[in-house]
């Protein structure tokens, strides 16, 4: 069985078409800049050369037309026909407390995204555009919606309310999410299984460390715990969202400033984290690790603060479960920064945390990075959302 795999921003479009008899990619590629001079498309099919087509896409539509027919290319395509592909599997960001696990699209589905939309306004009116470009280019094939916020909806209440008046929660469903939800849910599961802990009871916390960032606490593959919150603000310091922060900020920021309140919420998300912190060197870790070994403070103070905050999370994620059996990272930094993850490793000693070292030395594999005599198993895990999203398609159409 074939899944196709949208992720839809603003004004791009990422796929990935998956063989799902062996969960191997047959084809993935990027559509950029839609609604934009320059629109282009990157598609790269496996074992063949990359075909890049720079054309004008006005609209999503042409988009997942211009993917339609490089997947179906004589040349550079994968199938004959897209009557090939069994079901199409849509990461949708903000599921409100309106759609709470992955679910096949009707009307009533999409208009249950539509209104979401005030809840997450950059990337549920994309996701709602590539479900109709996709019903309109390929009439009868399911379309599957695979939530961001799902994984979070098993938070016990004491976890996602907030201490605000109560009726802000009745009127308009603020309460924490969690987001990142395919990527905690898929690393949480993938560990329990590869670390062989119990599937039933392991304590497992997530650091998904990417440009955005957040932790989650699992107990046997369900969310005790998220650190995002309404929306992805909330939580770690992030590539250039400040996460947890005094609200009082805000105001003062304004005032001092003279910036409108969602002037200063851009500042929180797009000029903040270790970008802000470093005085604006970069949000990359590469960069910011060269600016701080060639002794620049800010960035050695911005990447400081970043770990700490992990630390401090993972502390509070095992009080919350009375415990730890596994720690997880993946995503780009979380993968790929052997020392971010020492150093987070190094202020874990009092949970019987012991990195192997030289099994840290690696980049992007799946393995058990914690000396055998660690107390709490260490694991690095690539996520794959992807392939998350693909295997809930399956499960939801077959
Ligand atoms: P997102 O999906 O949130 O955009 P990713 O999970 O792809 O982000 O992570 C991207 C980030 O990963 C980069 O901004 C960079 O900070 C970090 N990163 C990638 N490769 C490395 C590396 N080799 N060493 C350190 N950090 C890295």
């Amino acid at each position: 069985m074939k899944v196709l795999v949208l992720n839809c921003g603003s004004s791009s479009l990422k796929y990935q078409l998956i063989d799902m008899d062996d969960e191997s990619v047959i084809a993935k590629g990027l559509c950029e800049r839609i609604g934009i001079e320059g629109s282009v498309l990157t598609h790269k099919p496996t074992g063949k050369d990359k075909f890049v087509q720079e054309e004008a896409m006005p609209s999503h539509k042409e988009a997942i037309q211009m993917v339609m027919a490089a997947l179906t290319d004589a040349e550079h395509g994968v199938i004959k026909d897209t009557s090939e592909i069994t079901a199409v599997g849509h990461r949708v960001v903000h599921g409100g407390m309106k759609i709470t696990k992955s679910t096949l699209v009707n009307e009533e589905v999409k208009q249950m995204i539509r209104d979401c939309f005030d809840l997450g306004p950059l990337h549920n009116p994309a996701n709602l555009m590539g479900i109709e470009a996709c019903e309109a280019a390929m009439p009868g094939t399911p379309n599957v919606v695979v939530l961001d916020t799902s994984f979070g909806m098993d938070m016990p209440e004491k976890a996602y309310m907030y201490a605000i008046p109560h009726e802000y929660y009745e009127k308009y469903s603020i309460r924490r999410y969690g987001f990142h939800g395919t990527s905690h849910m898929f690393v949480s599961g993938e560990v329990i299984r590869f670390a062989g802990l119990d599937p039933e009871k392991a304590r497992v916390i997530v650091c998904h460390l990417g440009n955005g960032a957040s932790i989650s606490a699992s107990i046997g593959g369900k969310c005790v715990d998220s650190s995002m919150g309404l929306t992805p603000l909330e939580g770690l310091i992030m590539g250039t969202r400040s996460g947890d922060l005094d609200p009082a900020v805000v105001q003062f920021l304004c005032n001092k400033e003279n910036m409108d309140v969602n002037e200063c919420l851009n500042v929180l998300n797009k000029k903040s984290g270790v970008l802000g912190l470093s005085g604006g060197i970069s949000s990359d870790f590469r960069d910011l690790e060269a600016a701080r070994d060639e002794g620049n403070e800010l960035a050695k103070t911005a990447l400081d603060a970043y770990v700490y905050r992990v630390i401090k999370y993972i502390g509070a994620y095992t009080a919350a479960m009375n415990g730890v059996d596994a720690i997880a990272f993946t995503a780009g930094v979380g993968e790929n920064d052997m020392g971010t993850r020492k150093q987070i490793c190094e202020g874990l000693t009092y949970l019987g945390v012991k990195l192997d070292e030289e099994a840290n030395n690696v980049r992007g594999e799946s393995r058990i990075i914690s000396a055998p005599d660690s107390k709490v198993k260490v694991v690095l895990y690539p996520t794959n959302e992807e392939l998350a999203i693909a295997r809930e398609t399956v499960a939801l159409v077959q």
